[in-house]
């Protein structure tokens, strides 16, 4: 179909992992450990630092550096979480629902299979950082530990299985946390593993709901009725993004799906607004270079937080990348956390 036509027309992305390598001396090695790849280009990506773009098509699986864990093969839009983030050197972040999720790796086309926002946010934090990754899959949480072992953060991310929304955000643990990244379950439904999930499954006749999510603890299988499974899901996002907010000495906090649903992205940010003005937070503009903003027609009740300008959409038919949503809240330092 066209959809995934569209989607083999998109170029193919690839993170330079800077606590491997440089990204100069990720080049000089592609260059030259690569002759067939005569096309491939460091593009020096005006919204993502330190992506390698390559042609449609380009298949880098097997590729030393990727081996090595120097190059991490991460669409674009899923860097999005971490660069909007903004957090610095030596900063503690939470990972609120870490795991890389399965549907996508079963199409045998996607081009990524190791999504990487916790190693994204460990190369942004460094040595002197730490980042807190939870996921209640224990499945999913393996994957993530080889991954982070992989791109040699072993010493930054303390990976452990637990339901992000038992964890104690007033753990003296967690006391140094300035920024939670939140990418909970979503119904995927703006990504092209899973819009050919769609396509096959309505090629087959299945009823399926937006889908391919992958829900923790769930097989796959799309059983409920789209609204319902939505709304589902909504209900979770929402409170999983109250309870990133509730980190006492958080200043900053993403979130993000890769659902093209306003009931996933828009409202949800709409839902957690009152709360969140009262702790304090207001929406950054997120990625201010980026075109695609947050849903006009959504923009009722976003007004007291910034607006829907604030926010991030990409669209895998337009954009070159992957269908994605990004909201960033910030607010100031708590008293007390100015001389950290
Ligand atoms: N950010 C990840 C990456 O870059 O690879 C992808 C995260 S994936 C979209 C969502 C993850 O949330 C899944 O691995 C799922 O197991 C996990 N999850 C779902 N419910 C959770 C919960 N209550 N607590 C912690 N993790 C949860």
């Amino acid at each position: 179909g066209d959809l995934v036509a569209s989607v083999s027309t998109h170029s193919r992305h690839a993170r330079v992992n800077v606590l491997k390598i440089s990204v100069a001396d990720a080049m000089k090695r592609l260059s030259r450990l690569s002759p067939a790849l005569g096309a491939f280009e460091y593009h020096a990506d005006p919204h993502v630092p330190n992506l390698v773009v390559a042609p449609p098509g380009t298949d880098l699986h097997a590729h030393a550096m990727v081996k090595r864990g120097e190059l991490i093969l991460q669409g674009k839009s899923s860097c999005f979480p971490a660069v909007a983030l903004g957090a610095r050197a030596g900063w503690h972040v939470v990972d609120a629902c870490a795991a890389p999720g399965n549907k996508v790796r079963s199409i045998h086309w996607f081009p990524y299979d190791r999504v990487g926002e916790t190693t994204h946010v460990a190369a942004v934090v460094g040595a002197g950082g730490r980042v807190f990754a939870f996921d209640a899959d224990r499945a999913r949480l393996r994957r993530l530990k080889a991954n982070v072992a992989s791109a040699g953060a072993g010493e930054i991310v303390v990976a452990r299985c637990e339901d992000f929304l038992s964890v104690d955000v007033n753990d003296p643990e967690y006391a140094e946390v300035r920024a939670v990244l939140l990418d909970p379950s979503c119904s995927g439904s703006g990504t092209s593993g899973t819009r050919g999930d769609y396509l096959l499954a309505a090629a087959r006749g299945d009823v399926v709901g937006g889908s391919g999510a992958d829900v923790a603890g769930g097989s796959g299988a799309d059983v409920a009725p789209p609204d319902a499974r939505v709304a589902a899901l909504a209900a979770f996002q929402t409170k999983a993004l109250l309870h990133a907010l509730s980190f006492p000495s958080a200043e900053r906090v993403s979130y993000s799906t890769c659902s093209v649903h306003a009931l996933e992205n828009e409202r949800v940010v709409k839902t957690v607004a009152p709360r969140a003005l009262e702790l304090g937070y207001t929406l950054e503009k997120a990625l201010p270079a980026w075109h695609r903003r947050g849903l006009e027609s959504e923009s009722a009740g976003l007004e007291a937080i910034g607006g829907a300008e604030c926010l991030v959409r990409a669209d895998q038919r337009e954009d070159d990348c992957e269908g994605f949503f990004v909201a960033v809240f910030a607010r100031p330092p708590p008293p007390g956390a100015a001389e950290r």
